[in-house]
């Protein structure tokens, strides 16, 4: 088995269990209990993924760190690790919106909001953000 324990790096791991529908495993060298799921790890990866998405859309730092609550300096960390280097975008900026699933539902039903336009939908917390940009605007 690949898997270590994550409290002292042994390699002795056995199946102990399904607990909140994760797999759990024992260590048997320290006798420590571990399932794999490392949500925070996720977690993390998510919002980077989340923050580059939009540095790419145009978006500034300091938006950013009001839509997803991460500090604009972690944010511009984040472009820097990833070497993330954005193509010009003079001809548009994007609008983003936080919508409640109804109202995401209400607003595309709209034509006029979506024609003509790129769209991205992406869940964010509780609710969906959308972003909206004129793509084929000359
Ligand atoms: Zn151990």
């Amino acid at each position: 088995m690949e898997n270590k324990c994550p409290k002292c790096n042994g390699g002795t791991i056995v199946k102990s269990g399904i607990i909140n529908q994760k797999q759990r495993f024992l260590c048997k060298d320290c006798n420590y209990y571990f399932t794999v799921k490392k949500i925070g790890k996720q977690i993390d990866d998510y919002y980077v993924t989340k923050a580059l998405q939009l540095y790419l859309e145009g978006l500034s730092f300091r938006e950013i760190e009001r839509i997803i609550g991460v500090s604009h300096v972690t944010v511009s960390s984040w472009i820097k690790k990833y070497n993330i280097t954005r193509p010009p975008h003079s001809e548009f900026h994007p609008v983003y919106k936080i919508l409640k699933q109804n109202e995401l539902i209400e607003y595309i039903a709209k034509e006029d909001n979506i024609k003509n336009s790129g769209l991205i939908i992406t869940q964010f917390a509780d609710k969906y953000m959308l972003i909206k940009w004129e793509r084929f605007k000359k």
